[in-house]
């Protein structure tokens, strides 16, 4: 999807400062070990974010 018109991706953007996450909003599991849903870099279970990309969950 990453040919997705710019229009629709702001528009997500909107929706995602809106509080309407339109993405996975938690930690994905992999071996044990929290996967992050944005770049699948693989944390600690102690991980409150990803230092990968700065992703971090939606409570
Ligand atoms: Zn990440």
């Amino acid at each position: 999807m990453a040919s997705a018109p710019s229009s629709d991706d702001m528009f997500d953007q909107f929706l995602s400062q809106r509080g309407h996450d339109v993405e996975t909003a938690a930690w994905e599991e992999n071996y044990n070990k929290k996967q992050c849903p944005d770049c699948g870099g693989l944390h600690d279970d102690a991980a409150t974010e990803c230092s990968v990309c700065g992703w971090t969950p939606v409570n």
